[in-house]
């Protein structure tokens, strides 16, 4: 198949409307990162979205739409539901609520709820507008691999095997969408991003954190979101991070890196803006200021898809707090690197 990547024009999302409504896939941005969307009320069309990415069948998808009214055929709506949509609709807020049975079990994993947003993104808005259809789509990576936040992204992973990217810059916040789930006892994040906890209970009250946020499943444990897999958003080489105090951070990272240059691995540093002179001698890799964590969320996923094509396979990477957006960032940067993390005291 040939796939063409086409800048967001009225003629291209004619054509990606068409073949939206015919079955067909089609990447297009939103604000958080890259979708691959499908036709989420044809279980051929979204069975195409699992073959594109190689993804486990038993991860669901989240369905997109463009208008509230669209949620009657899908899930039931209740009050905390609408007034987080009232918050936070249209933009990066995934909501878990019960399924109504004309959603494919494709899209929901056989789970009796299912997952619905409304993108804040123009290109995304245009499109599901000019489709009229409820829209299935995970992030348009092929599974495992870190989430495109650009259509070039995007044509790296999936170049042959779908008809149509769209183009529309940058994704502007860089990480998927915060999901919480309202089906529950209680309101709960399932996954952390842009909309944070504290915003959340600012229009909800009291939200909590599944337990597998920062950490991987333990034995037995049952995944809420079942896309919190223990390795996720993983570059080929190994991550390691290293926490501690900030001097001690930078001195850590330059003698980790001395070692394993010296062992002759291709070795790299992720690192603050603010410590690049520091660790020049340390093939440094921009994450973004920390003073600025929307930052570092925003350049997190294109910095690990950097490190492949570079072909690194030792990189050591500087954390954030994990509060607010660097809830979000550790969630990703922990999978990144198989929650492997060393104490920089350790080292020195
Ligand atoms: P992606 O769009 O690739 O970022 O993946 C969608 C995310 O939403 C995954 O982490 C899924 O596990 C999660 N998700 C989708 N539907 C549900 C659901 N019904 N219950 C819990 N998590 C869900
Ligand atoms: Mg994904």
């Amino acid at each position: 198949m040939k796939t063409q990547l086409l800048p967001a024009t009225e003629s291209s999302l004619a054509l990606a409307s068409r073949l939206l409504s015919e079955g067909q896939l089609v990447a297009f941005p939103t604000e958080t990162v890259y979708g691959l969307g499908a036709y989420a009320l044809n279980r051929d069309a979204v069975l195409r979205i699992f073959a594109a990415k190689g993804r486990p069948a038993d991860n669901p998808l989240i369905v997109h739409i463009h208008d509230r009214s669209e949620l009657d055929g899908i899930c039931e709506v209740n009050d905390l539901a609408l007034r987080l949509m009232d918050a936070f609709w249209p933009g990066p807020l995934t909501i878990i609520l019960p399924r109504k049975a004309a959603v494919p079990d494709e899209v929901t994993a056989k789970l009796d709820t299912v997952a619905v947003r409304m993108p804040s993104h123009p290109v995304a808005m245009a499109l599901l507008r000019a489709c009229k259809l409820p829209i299935a789509a995970p992030s348009a990576n092929r599974s495992g691999k870190p989430s495109p936040t650009t259509a070039q992204h995007v044509l790296e992973d999936m170049d042959g095997r779908i008809p149509l990217i769209l183009d529309g810059g940058e994704s502007d916040v860089g990480l998927e969408s915060t999901v919480i789930s309202l089906v529950g006892e209680k309101p709960c994040i399932l996954r952390p991003g842009g909309v944070t906890r504290a915003m959340l209970e600012d229009v909800i009250g009291e939200v909590s954190l599944a337990g597998s946020i920062l950490r991987p499943l333990q034995k037995g444990e049952k995944a809420l979101s079942p896309g919190m897999m223990y390795k996720h958003y993983a570059p080929d080489g190994q991550v390691t991070l290293i926490e501690g105090e900030e001097a001690d951070v930078v001195e850590a990272m330059r003698r980790l890196y001395a070692h394993a240059a010296e062992q002759g691995h291709r070795a790299c540093v992720m690192c603050f803006t603010e410590h690049i002179e520091a660790l020049r001698d340390c093939h440094p890799h921009d994450i973004g200021a920390q003073s600025n964590p929307s930052e570092v969320a925003h350049r997190l996923f294109a910095t690990l898809r950097g490190l492949d094509e570079e072909r690194m396979d030792v990189i050591f990477s500087e954390v954030v707090p994990p509060e607010g957006v660097g809830l979000a960032i550790m969630n990703r940067l922990g999978r990144a690197a198989a929650f492997r993390s060393v104490q920089a005291k350790d080292v020195l």
